[in-house]
């Protein structure tokens, strides 16, 4: 049987590290505090945000949640960003992503300081990942890699492939892979015979965005695999692709509508000696991240060593 990694049990583990390291800094008089910019009313990202301040407020940490319109300007944004890299309350700064189109996106994330830059999308700290230096690393990516190290599953000198590259999941996860000395190929929409690369792969990590695209055939029998995606399914013919006999996931369709199904599809989790369930695998990492970074750019910013993570 191959064996399940809980995500949601290692994000609660480094929520409580989190926590103690919180209480730590408190007695020393410091309180690490997030800025949470969320930019007009797209329901997915108000969902993520509000998750987001919840786990400041479980945690300790302060929040600040800003929320400019829908119609703000890139130069009223810059003024938003430059004004939160000066705020000594502030540690980090989460600008919560997709902008309307009228903002820069990229100005915006480029303007943000890279000490408070707790996504790790800032090019400073991609630099600084990819030349093995610390570095504020993007949270899913860091999630990934807690979870195979918190499973015991060994990284270093294991083949790893990546599936998917953007700056946000693919390369940063295959950097960090590669910095615990893993042999890492990154694939992507233009790589020519995929199968035969992830066949080959140890660990597996999907981050393609395309519902069960990783098949059996894809997958080396006892192989780790990690699932990045999250896909919705809502009608029947999809549910049946993936999930038909399920009754567990078939309860939960016909009481919701719709289900949540990775990017690899469940039938190769068969095959794996280890996989990240979708609910409950690589997800539940991302928010824990965010809050292990913003305490962690709350001792960089003052020179105080770092703990854990
Ligand atoms: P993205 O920016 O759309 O990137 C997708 C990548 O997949 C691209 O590099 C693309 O290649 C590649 N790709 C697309 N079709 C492919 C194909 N047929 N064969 C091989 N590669 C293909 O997506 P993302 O932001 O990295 O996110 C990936 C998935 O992770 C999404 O499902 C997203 O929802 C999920 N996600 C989850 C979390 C979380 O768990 N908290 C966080 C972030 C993202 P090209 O570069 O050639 O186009």
């Amino acid at each position: 049987m191959p064996r399940v990694l809980d995500g949601a049990a290692i994000a609660a583990a480094i929520k409580l590290e989190v926590a103690t390291d919180v209480k730590r800094l408190a007695a020393e008089g410091i309180r690490p505090g997030l800025a949470a910019v969320l930019v007009g009313h797209v329901p997915a990202s108000e969902i993520y945000v509000r998750s987001k301040v919840q786990a400041c407020a479980d945690l300790g940490i302060f929040s600040d949640l800003i929320t400019p319109p829908e119609t703000v300007t890139t130069e009223d944004m810059l003024d938003l960003v430059a004004g939160l890299n000066d705020r000594d309350d502030i540690d980090g700064i989460l600008i919560q992503l997709p902008l309307p189109a009228q903002v820069d996106t990229k100005a915006l994330l480029d303007a943000v300081s890279p000490l408070k830059d707790v996504d790790g999308f800032h090019p400073v700290n991609a630099g600084r990942l990819q030349a093995g230096r610390p570095a504020l690393a993007p949270c899913t990516p860091a999630g990934v890699i807690q979870i195979l190290e918190r499973s015991g599953i060994p990284i270093a000198g294991q083949y790893a492939v990546v599936v998917g590259r953007s700056d946000i999941v693919g390369k940063p996860v295959a950097m960090l892979l590669l910095n615990q000395n893993a042999t890492v190929t990154i694939c992507h929409s233009k790589t020519r015979d995929l199968a035969a690369i992830t066949r080959q792969a140890d660990i597996l990590v999907a981050a393609i965005g395309r519902p069960g695209f990783i098949m059996p055939e894809m997958v080396k029998p006892g192989a780790t695999l990690i699932d990045v995606g999250i896909n919705r399914v809502t009608t029947r013919g999809e549910f049946d692709r993936y999930f038909a006999g399920n009754a567990k996931r078939e309860a939960a369709f016909a009481k919701r509508g719709s289900t949540i199904v990775g990017d690899i599809h469940p039938k190769a989790f068969e095959l794996a000696g280890a996989y990240t369930p979708v609910p409950g695998g690589v997800g539940p990492l991302t928010i824990a991240m965010l809050m292990a970074n913003t305490v962690r750019a709350a001792r960089m910013r003052r020179n105080l060593p770092r703990r854990g993570h």
